[in-house]
């Protein structure tokens, strides 16, 4: 597996698969995002949608409301979205400077498109870009993990897998594929690999933190691996039981791993004592991303919304707000050079949209081939986005 990889960098040996999570530099931007200090919740958010209200529809390209007051919002005008020219996509737009569509791949500002990355023939299915590795890690259906030099942005490393890769992910220096069956391990410094087996079923979705990684499985089971520092190896220590659909989304915040369902429901488990605490009911579609915010959940779902959840003084994390748009597939955060949070939302109409927090502002969107399953962020303000026709687009907040 590791025989076209990059040679192992001259760093210090760590088999920890979590061991440079503290000295990351987002580290600080990481908690904003990750852990969320539950209570003083609803402020915010419920501002925004006062703020909302009394623009009325002015500059609103998108609809925040709270669950009071959807109905009484339902009839407000909507916005004209933008939308982009399918004929100036392929060449021939006849209207040239009259077309009412855009003649672009974006709209909006505050971003650049960098790049494009285009080796994968099929979905891509993750991205990972590993603290202290100058390499991007791409995985597509096309059942290939590609390497490319950041610098040059060019594919520098491929390998085929013959599995269905459902996702990757990194944690420190460990990247991590799920696959059919198994989940399959790499260390970029020490060219350290292992694959978990034993279990049936396609991995969707994967996490780690601490010591212990957790994979989504599409029979609805969670497994737990807890990391042992004797063998240098991931140990099976859990089978968390309770979706009755496959497992989409996984975060990690306020102690708690949340995972969000086919079954429409998203599950709060203690990372302790591993149990469930509490089933998060009111989507009705899938849960296909998850997002921690300030003192908030995030939500995504391809029932058109995303809701903002957040604990109430009893301890009950209920929803607060909620986004009404179109699809929505990943959700991501990232900081503008002002360090101001910004959401990056894919969603199913083959746009990517950056909101400003907590308005839900847009700020634009970046328009791709097909849907874009996966958005990842990087360092210096970098995001990537793959999408369903196999095309990498980097790109740069300002
Ligand atoms: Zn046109």
């Amino acid at each position: 597996m590791h025989r076209e990889l990059p040679q192992p960098q001259p760093q210090p040996q760590n088999h920890h698969p979590s061991a440079s999570f503290d000295s990351r530099c987002e580290m600080s931007h990481k908690m904003t995002w990750r852990n969320p200090n539950y209570y003083s919740a609803k402020k915010g958010i419920v501002k925004a949608n006062e703020r909302n209200k009394s623009n009325g529809n002015r500059g609103l390209q998108t609809k925040v409301s709270s669950v009071e007051t959807v109905e009484s919002e339902i009839n407000s005008v909507e916005k004209v979205q933008p939308k982009q020219c399918k004929y100036w996509i392929t060449g021939n737009c006849v209207l040239g400077d009259k077309c009412k569509d855009l003649h672009s791949s974006q709209c909006g500002s505050g971003f650049t498109v960098l790049t494009k990355l285009q080796g994968h023939d099929k979905a891509i299915s993750g991205v990972a870009l590993p603290s202290g590795c100058d390499k991007l890690f791409s995985a597509g259906e096309d059942k290939c993990i590609r390497t490319w030099d950041c610098n040059s942005g060019q594919c520098v490393g491929s390998f085929h897998i013959d599995d269905d890769i459902g996702c990757l992910i990194n944690e420190g220096p460990w990247v991590f594929v799920g696959l059919r069956n198994s989940v399959k391990a790499w260390n970029f410094q020490t060219q350290a690999e292992f694959s978990l087996n034993g279990f049936v079923g396609q991995v969707h979705c994967l996490i780690a933190d601490n010591d212990l990684l957790f994979a989504g499985i599409e029979d609805g089971i969670i497994l737990v691996w807890k990391w042992c520092s004797e063998t240098n190896t991931l140990k099976p220590t859990a089978m968390l039981k309770g979706h009755n659909g496959a497992i989409c989304s996984f975060i990690i915040g306020a102690k708690k791993l949340y995972s969000g369902s086919k079954d429409h429901t998203i599950r709060a488990w203690d990372l302790e004592t591993l149990q469930c605490v509490q089933i998060l009911s009111g989507h009705t579609g899938d849960v296909t991303s998850l997002l921690c915010w300030d003192c908030y959940l995030l939500s995504a779902s391809l029932d058109n919304t995303i809701k903002i959840w957040a604990t109430t003084e009893s301890g009950i994390i209920e929803v607060v707000s909620e986004l009404k748009e179109c699809g929505f597939l990943t959700l991501r955060g990232i900081h503008d050079v002002e360090d101001k949070p910004i959401l990056l939302c894919s969603c199913s109409d083959n746009t990517v949209r950056l909101y400003d927090l907590p308005s839900f502002e847009e700020r634009g969107r970046i328009f791709t081939r097909g849907e874009a399953k996966v958005v990842e962020t990087g360092v210096d303000r970098l995001f990537f986005i793959g999408d369903a026709t196999g095309d990498m687009t980097v790109c740069r907040l300002q």
